[in-house]
Order: C-alpha cells, then sequence, then structure tokens
C-alpha cells in the first residue's frame, strides 16, 4: 500500500485522496490546518479548514471556497476519511488525522503543547504514523512554563510606566500577539494595537474570542498613552523609524522562541527578550510522538537531523521530508510564522 501522505511537487499531498494539506501554491483541493502565511497559500480552488479558524483563515485568504469541520468531524474524500484536531499553536490550528482501511496518519502542522488562553489545548491523536514541524527541534529549544513569562512581561511593563516610557512589545499578528494580550494584566494600563495587529484582534473576536480591548495605535493614540501603554506591534516594524517615533522613546521587547539563544537577541535591536513560542519544544516534540503511539515519524520544518536521528537510535522509524520555505529569511507585518524567519545556520546545541 502507498503512503497516505507523501511530498509532491506542490507539497504534502494524499494521493488516495487526491489533495493537498497546506500546498506551497494553488491546487485543486486544499485541507490547510492553520492561517499563517507559510500554510495558507491562496489560490486554491477548494478549501478544508477547522470552523474554529474560519473567522481568522477568511481574513488572510478573502474569499475562498472553503468547508469547514468541527473538531473531530469526519469527512471521506476518496479513499480516505479525515478529520481534524486541536493542534494548540494558534486558534484553529488543526492537525489532520486521515485514515483508510484501518491504517491512522496525523499531520501535525505546527503545534504546542504548552497551554495558551487563545488557542484550543493540543489534543493528542493515537497514529501509526506521525508527521510533525521540527521548527524546534533541538535540545537547546526547551521553554520556560508560561506563566512565568507572562509575568516577566507584566514586570517589564510596570518598570517602564515608572520610567515613563512607553512599552512596545513585537510579536507575529496572527497568534502571538492574541497569545500576549490575553495574558497580560490588561487592567494595569491601556492596550494598543498596530493595524496588523487589530486586524487579527478583529477576527478572533468574530470566532468568539474574548481579547481586552486594544485600540488602534495612531499617532493621537500614541500621545494621549504615552509612558503608559503596552503597544503590540509585528516584529516588521521595529525596523521602521517613521512608525515608532510616534511613541518617543520606548523600550522595545520581542516574544518568540527564538529569543533562546542569546546571540539572536543581540541581533534583533530590541531592549528586552521573551521566551515565548507557539511551537513545541524539543520535549514537547518527544511527548507527543510517545503520546501519539506512532511507530513512524516523519519530521518537517527546522532542523530535522538530530530529531530524526535521536528517534532512530531509540527505536522509531524516523525520517525528514523537505520544506519548501526553508531559508527564506523574511518578516512582512507580521503575516509570516516564526518558521520562515529561521536564517541560515541556526545555531547549534551549546552554541
Ligand atoms: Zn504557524
Amino acid at each position: 500500500m502507498s503512503d497516505l501522505v507523501q511530498v509532491a511537487e506542490d507539497g504534502l499531498y494524499c494521493p488516495a485522496g487526491d489533495f493537498h494539506i497546506d500546498p506551497w501554491r494553488g491546487v485543486e483541493r486544499a485541507v490547510v490546518t492553520h492561517a499563517h502565511a507559510d500554510h495558507a497559500r491562496w489560490g486554491s480552488e477548494h478549501y478544508l479548514a477547522s470552523a474554529s479558524g474560519e473567522a481568522i483563515l477568511r481574513e488572510r485568504l478573502g474569499d475562498i471556497s472553503l468547508e469547514t469541520l468541527d473538531w473531530a468531524e469526519t469527512r471521506r474524500i476518496g479513499e480516505v476519511i479525515v478529520s481534524l484536531h486541536p493542534a494548540g499553536h494558534v486558534r484553529g490550528s488543526a492537525q489532520v488525522r486521515l485514515e483508510r482501511d484501518g491504517e491512522v496518519w496525523v499531520v501535525t502542522g505546527d503545534y504546542k503543547v504548552h497551554p495558551d488562553p487563545v488557542a484550543e489545548a493540543f489534543e493528542v491523536v493515537r497514529c501509526h504514523t506521525l508527521v510533525s514541524e521540527c521548527t524546534f527541534g533541538l535540545p537547546v529549544y526547551r521553554w520556560p512554563e508560561p506563566e512565568g513569562v507572562y509575568q516577566a512581561i507584566d514586570d517589564w511593563w510596570r518598570e517602564n510606566r515608572e520610567a515613563g516610557r512607553t512599552s512596545v512589545l513585537f510579536a507575529y499578528a496572527l497568534g502571538k500577539a492574541q497569545h500576549v494580550l490575553a495574558a497580560v494584566d490588561a487592567s494595569a494600563g491601556p492596550l494598543l494595537a498596530h493595524g496588523a495587529v487589530q486586524k487579527m484582534n478583529e477576527a478572533h473576536r468574530r470566532a468568539g474570542v474574548e481579547l481586552p480591548e486594544t485600540r488602534y495605535a495612531d499617532t493621537e493614540a500614541a500621545k494621549e498613552t504615552r509612558g503608559e501603554a503596552l503597544v503590540i506591534a509585528p516584529p516588521s516594524s521595529g525596523g521602521r523609524p517613521g512608525w515608532m517615533k510616534k511613541f518617543g522613546r520606548p523600550s522595545t521587547a520581542f516574544a518568540s522562541g527564538w529569543m533562546r539563544v542569546r546571540g539572536r537577541r543581540r541581533r534583533r535591536s530590541a531592549d528586552r527578550g521573551f521566551v515565548l513560542s507557539d511551537h513545541a519544544d524539543w520535549d514537547g516534540i518527544l511527548q507527543v510522538v510517545r503520546e501519539s503511539g506512532a511507530e513512524r515519524v516523519g519530521l518537517t520544518h527546522g532542523k530535522t537531523e538530530p530529531m530524526v536521528r535521536w528517534l532512530r537510535e531509540n527505536g522509531w522509524d524516523a525520517w525528514s521530508l523537505p520544506t519548501r520555505y526553508e531559508g527564506e529569511a523574511d518578516v512582512d507585518e507580521g503575516a509570516v510564522d516564526e518558521e520562515v524567519e529561521a536564517p541560515e545556520g541556526t545555531e547549534a546545541p551549546g552554541s
């Protein structure tokens, strides 16, 4: 029997159902795990995605032919029974479960096992073969408990208020921005949002997510709240002096899993780095591999070799799947995901 999922010209492909998962360009039928730009590409004829993520996906892709599934609802496509299960990465992000003649594959998409106030909790799905993302699949990536990180952000914001400085926190517009907004102490002061963040906040509110009130960060709002506000903006805005100048001399910070590596923090010209990721760390990936019961594990995104080696040494049948976007470092309006930002020669463990 052929593999249920293969890497084809346009990305992950299921021949038995004749559909792609997160294809790299427009195809006839696309199952989309979540709305980040490197997973949800425009131009496919038909899309299938989670009902929970619909408002956010439509905000990104506009007028598309979209069918949605509730969590665990099944749909037969060709010879395959397809269902979607929460991936914990961003609101509505899904793992794709595929079943044919009793054989089960799961494609995780991006995921995390740490809790998040906005995304539905990751659900373990039993399978024979797991195709897992591996964005942070190096032993150096082990996340601190998020509660401590939220506290550190609140403390930084308070110290800035005491010093009369506005706080500007760079976070991806879709996912990380809402994660932070839902986690900070919103009663401490005014919350401002860059336009790209505000748009995604509104899509989340349409999807029924409760977020604290955020004001659009125009010049007037920036002046009125100077020295008090926490501003959430996509990483690219930090390199735009024209946009930043309305905040006077703000204190800046970046919230990302990449902050785990000191050198990267230096390269970003932010005052602070908070280690907060929407991806699984080394331990998280291993936990999911074990709990899924999978005997075969395909790894995609990031530096997959160390994880492939570790799994093979420990009894799994593991392999790497090529990813199209590796090495294309670009941060544009927060529309991209963390993995797209991975630069050439990502720091090896211990460096
Ligand atoms: Zn993503």
